[in-house]
Order: structure tokens, then C-alpha cells, then sequence
């Protein structure tokens, strides 16, 4: 489960009669971006596309001559925030093609919007292509020399999700994304290395991986022998962080399914081949309620697994988001989530109220929790949590870790993350006593102070 970020590719004003007259050709696209990093990249597929067919792509909406909305269906309020950001673009804009989860549900949008002029479902990128042809059809001649090998990024320049399959294969009572996206579809091995690689090339310094089930990575096409710059490789979750890893850059893993087999992945944190992350969604703890969820429901086995994975690597990070208030939950269970937490001393974790997302399972369950009360367990949550994360980011004061800058804030502070921080979700670290450094550089970082979601440092060097 992912929270919804909204990424608009320039800020999108109101047109006025002077920008219309200046408006310039080749025709150019404006471009809304809802939803989870997952969306994102399929964002990023549509703009390489239309960009390498010549469309400019537009910074406002004034400077559009249509705009596509990539909208998000996983929670209702994410919902609600795709139709106002479809209603936005045809108040701004008045020429909008939809596509994204929403999408799947074509009648709720043309229900609410019914001037839009089409809607596609998720990663369709040819289907959006097709009606973005259809309302304002392509240049003569596409530039293609002008698109970077690895394709358009909303991403910084030394950061960028890489995406290694589409769907699911599990069957979560409260999730629709198999739904709205299908089963577990792996992209061949050899083709995600090789955008990988183009990463690498343009500056990437930090390569996020991203699927719904990172874990499951080539069981559909049943570990499939391939290779990859002369090495016989098998199209496997090991395989593939093992080549990533020889890239020799940041790899993050987001998204992973809590299977036996992410065992193996863990020696290779502790070899620095791969980032010692682990974005794992663990949803719950009772094994009544991750039972009724359809998750592995031994909550004692995975903390089991928890504490080896440390005797393995001693510094792996973990993440992981939960869920409050799912049906039938009692105060036994939630007391039984925070009892794994306090045991299983997390770095970082989210939690969400559970939603009835319509279509879902999980709303034939009996027993439904008031939402106030679940809630106020998700207030509880977070505030334990909080301490625990505090305590955590406390250990690391005094020990020097390399730090990877993203920015400097608008106080002018050098601002970067550890190894065990994602961006967006996580914490960061202010870089006192540095000069101001490009985005992308790596610094080693004597830790000085921690709060309870950033760290503070000062350049190693310097201490
Ligand atoms: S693992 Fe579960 S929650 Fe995640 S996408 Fe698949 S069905 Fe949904």
C-alpha cells in the first residue's frame, strides 16, 4: 500500500489571451501525475513517448493544447483527488484525456466529468497514446536524438524508480490493485538492465526498485534463463539485485512481499552490493487479522526472520506500513500489533485507517470498526513508533555514514539521506559546516544529533 503523491510536471496555471497568442508548436502536452511511485514511472513511459514523437511538453496549462490527468484508484481519498484534479484541468484547461486506476472505472469518471475527451485504465500506454493521437494528432517529424536513452524523469537527476513488473499475484482481501492491473507480469531481465544501465549513464546515483510485489519478480515467467553482459542469469528477485548490484550504485528495494526467499537478498546488504533497505509492508501482526487479510498470518515466525535478517546484516534498515481498524479487528489484535512493533523495533514506519475500497473483499467481513476508533489506534501507532524510530536514529549519533545530497533547502542547509533513507518517505539529514553541494554528490557524514525523523552531521573531514 502506497500513500498518494501528486506530481505535476510544471506548475499549471490559467491560460490568458495573451500566452494563447503566444503559444508555440510543435503541439505540446500537459501532464498531471497522481498516485504512487508505480504511476509514476508510467508517467515517465508516457512523456518518453510523446516527447520522442515530437510533442513538447507543456510547463503550464496555458501552454497546452491538451492535458492527460494520470490519476490514482487505491484509496478513496486518493479517488476524490483524481476527479478534483480532472475537474482542475478542464476548468484551466477544457481538453483532458484520462488514464491511470481511476481509469478502470470509466463510467465513475465520465459520471463526474462528462467532458473529458477519453479514459484509458492503467499502464495502457498505448491505448492513452492512441487517444492523445486521436485529439491532437503528432508532429511530422519526431526528434528522436533529442529523448535521453533512459527517457524523460520527474525524478531528481541522481534518483529514479526502476520498475521490474507490472500487477500481482496475491490477493490481499482489502487491496483491488489485481483488480484494476492484473497478475504479476515480470519485464525480461535483460530489459530492465539495460534501462538500469541508462540510469547509470545520465547520473543516476540511486536506482529505487519498484513493482507491487518486488519479491515475486519472475515467477510468472518461471525463472526463466537468461543472461546479461555474458553472465547466465536466472529471471529471479536474487539474480536480478545480484546484477543491479554491479552497477555500483545506490539500489533501494521498495514494495517486497514478506516471502522466505527475501532471506537471500539480505547477505547481499551485508556484502554492500545492495543498500541494506528493506521497504517490506507487514500490514499487520495478529494472525487472526492478517489471516482475514489473505498476508502471511505468523507474526512470531516473521519476527524470527527479523532478527536473523540482523544477525546477518546488523544495519539493515526496515519500513513498513500497517493498517488500522480492518473488520473484526478487537483491542486484543491492535494490542498485538504494537506489541510485534516494540519487539520488532522498526526504523521507520506508516500507517493507514483502513479504507472499504469499493470492489474489495474485505467489506463482506463482519464486524466493522468505527472509523473513530481506528483512528485513534492509528494515532497510538504512530506515536509508538515515533519513540521507537527515535531511538533507532539515536544509535547512529557518532558513527560516520556515507550521505547521499539531494538539495539545499530554502534556509540555504545542505540537506541529504543515509543509506537507510528512501526519499519522499523517509527522514533526512542536515549537512552543517559544508559548502553547498551538487545534488547527486556522496559524502561521508560524522553523525551529530538525531530528532525523530532526521539526523543532523557535519562532513567527516571537518569532525
Ligand atoms: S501484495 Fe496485496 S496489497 Fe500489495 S498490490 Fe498485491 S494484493 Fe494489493
Amino acid at each position: 500500500m502506497t500513500a498518494i503523491a501528486r506530481v505535476m510536471v510544471a506548475p499549471l496555471r490559467a491560460p490568458t489571451a495573451s500566452t494563447r497568442r503566444r503559444r508555440a508548436k510543435p503541439p505540446a502536452i500537459g501532464f498531471v501525475s497522481l498516485g504512487c511511485a508505480k504511476a509514476l514511472v508510467d508517467s515517465e513511459r508516457i512523456l518518453t513517448r510523446l516527447k520522442a514523437e515530437g510533442y513538447a511538453i507543456a510547463p503550464s496549462y496555458e501552454g497546452a493544447d491538451l492535458v492527460v490527468v494520470n490519476t490514482c484508484g487505491f484509496l478513496l481519498s486518493a479517488r476524490a483527488e483524481s476527479l478534483d484534479a480532472i475537474g482542475e484541468a478542464l476548468a484551466e484547461n477544457g481538453r483532458v484525456i484520462v488514464t491511470g486506476c481511476l481509469g478502470a472505472e470509466p463510467e465513475r469518471i465520465k459520471a463526474a466529468h462528462p467532458e473529458v475527451l477519453a479514459v484509458t485504465g492503467p499502464h495502457q500506454t498505448e491505448a492513452v497514446l492512441e487517444a492523445i493521437h486521436a485529439h491532437l494528432p503528432p508532429p511530422h517529424e519526431p526528434f528522436l536524438e533529442l529523448v535521453p536513452r533512459h527517457g524523460l524523469k520527474l525524478t531528481p537527476r541522481h534518483y529514479a524508480y526502476l520498475k521490474i513488473s507490472e500487477g500481482c499475484r496475491n490477493r490481499c482481501s482489502f487491496c483491488i490493485i489485481p483488480k484494476l492491473r492484473g497478475d504479476l507480469v515480470s519485464r525480461p531481465l535483460p530489459e530492465i538492465m539495460a534501462e538500469a544501465e541508462a540510469m547509470v549513464e545520465a547520473g543516476v546515483k540511486e536506482i529505487l526498485v519498484v513493482s507491487q510485489d518486488t519479491a515475486a519478480y519472475g515467477l510468472d515467467r518461471r525463472y526463466e534463463r537468461t543472461s546479461w553482459r555474458g553472465e547466465a542469469l536466472e529471471t529471479r528477485f536474487l539474480d536480478l539485485c545480484r546484477a543491479l548490484g554491479r552497477l555500483g550504485m545506490w539500489i533501494r528495494l521498495h514494495y517486497v512481499y514478506p516471502y522466505p526467499h527475501v532471506d537471500a537478498v539480505v547477505p547481499l546488504m551485508a556484502e554492500g552490493v545492495i543498500l541494506p533497505y528493506l521497504d517490506i509492508p507487514f500490514q499487520h501482526a495478529s494472525p487472526r487479522i492478517l489471516a482475514a487479510m489473505r498476508r502471511p498470518a505468523d507474526s512470531e515466525r516473521m519476527l524470527e526472520r527479523i532478527r536473523s535478517w540482523r544477525r546477518v546484516c546488523p544495519e539493515l534498515a526496515i519500513r513498513s506500513t500497517f493498517i488500522t481498524g480492518f473488520p473484526g479487528e478487537t483491542e486484543a489484535d491492535f494490542a498485538e500489533l504494537l506489541a510485534f512493533l516494540e519487539e520488532a523495533r522498526l526504523d521507520r514506519a506508516g500507517c493507514f485507517v483502513y479504507e472499504p475500497i469499493e470492489g474489495a473483499a474485505a467489506n463482506l467481513l463482519p464486524d466493522p470498526v468505527p472509523e473513530a476508533l481506528a483512528e485513534e489506534r492509528r494515532a497510538r501507532l504512530m506515536e509508538l513508533q515515533e519513540r521507537i524510530s527515535a531511538e533507532r536514529l539515536r544509535e547512529k549519533i557518532g558513527r560516520i555514514e556515507p550521505v547521499l545530497i539531494d538539495r539545499c533547502d530554502e534556509e540555504g542547509r545542505t540537506i541529504g539521506r543515509t543509506r537507510f533513507d528512501a526519499p519522499e518517505v523517509d527522514g533526512i539529514v542536515v549537512v552543517e559546516h559544508t559548502e553547498a553541494l551538487p545534488a547527486g554528490t556522496i559524502l561521508p557524514v560524522r553523525i551529530t544529533a538525531a530528532g525523530s525523523h532526521d539526523l543532523i552531521g557535519e562532513p567527516a573531514a571537518a569532525s
